[in-house]
């Protein structure tokens, strides 16, 4: 599943897109988590992109007179095609551009992503508007998760991946920001002193932006915007080393299940 920091990357890969203008959009399948507007054509048609974005796992693609949000679901990818190259299985949504002859097609197997128009205050759009802090902003300290974490009796695995709490924290950067900070994933959130919540929200922004800057990806199979593959997890500390040696103390790392999601860690390094 494309976690923030592919998303992120891919939002920084179609930045050669803004101030482009929409020659037409073919939706060859809109039949996605919701349905596409079918109106996007008419609705896209001569407008130019002024700005790309991204807010948690949703990239906004803004024109002048409302944005279109999406989501990669599951398995969605975004790809920049050179020339007309014929689209292939799984592009549901094609965008064509004037003076350009590049293609933006929207890619999703399995066809969990979203694609939203939206033209009313985009922080009220029901998928939006409850959404916690972004990890890498300075609203997200130290001081905010220690207080949000007073009151919550569920493990602080879980806790970080409620998208009310922080967004974009997904399975994989939790039990890496976990273990680098030193603290075990099932630990109730209330436990955490204030040392572990500095530690903890330091780990996180630090995960995600090297994610970042390797180019994104935790997905074997994920291609960033220009074909190029993600880097793969045999780079992760914890994640996906259940029974191999942990990097730090050579005891074999542990594999729980928290909130139905597999996380792992190191019981000598982790408390
Ligand atoms: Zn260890």
């Amino acid at each position: 599943m494309p976690e923030l920091p592919e998303v992120e990357t891919t939002r920084q890969g179609l930045l050669p897109l803004v101030d482009q203008t929409i020659k037409e959009i073919i939706i060859r399948n809109g039949s996605l988590r919701w349905p596409v507007n079918p109106n996007l054509n008419k609705i896209l048609t001569d407008k130019s992109i002024r700005s790309i974005s991204r807010r948690a796992k949703y990239l906004y693609i803004n024109f002048e007179h409302g944005t279109l949000i999406i989501h990669l679901g599951m398995s969605g990818r975004m790809q920049i095609i050179n020339g007309n190259a014929k689209a292939e299985k799984h592009d549901h949504v094609i965008f064509k551009f004037i003076n350009n002859n590049k293609t933006l097609r929207y890619h999703d197997p399995r066809r969990f992503g979203s694609m939203h128009w939206v033209t009313t205050e985009i922080n009220e759009h029901f998928l939006i508007k409850s959404l916690g802090p972004e990890p890498l902003s300075e609203n997200f300290n130290a001081g905010y998760l220690y207080q949000k974490l007073r009151a919550k009796k569920q493990c602080i695995k879980n806790s970080l991946m409620d998208a009310h709490l922080v967004v974009g924290v997904g399975n994989i950067y939790a039990s890496e920001a976990l273990f680098l900070s030193n603290i075990r994933p099932q630990k109730q959130s209330l436990k955490l002193t204030k040392k572990d919540v500095n530690k903890l929200v330091n780990a996180i922004k630090f995960v995600l932006n090297a994610a970042i800057q390797k180019g994104g990806s935790t997905l074997n199979d994920f291609t960033s915007v220009d074909g190029k593959l993600g880097y793969f997890q045999q780079e992760h500390q914890v994640y996906g080393r259940e029974g191999l040696s942990c990097y730090q103390c050579q005891n074999p790392i542990q594999k729980i299940i928290l909130g139905q999601r597999s996380s792992f860690f190191c019981k000598i390094c982790q408390k």
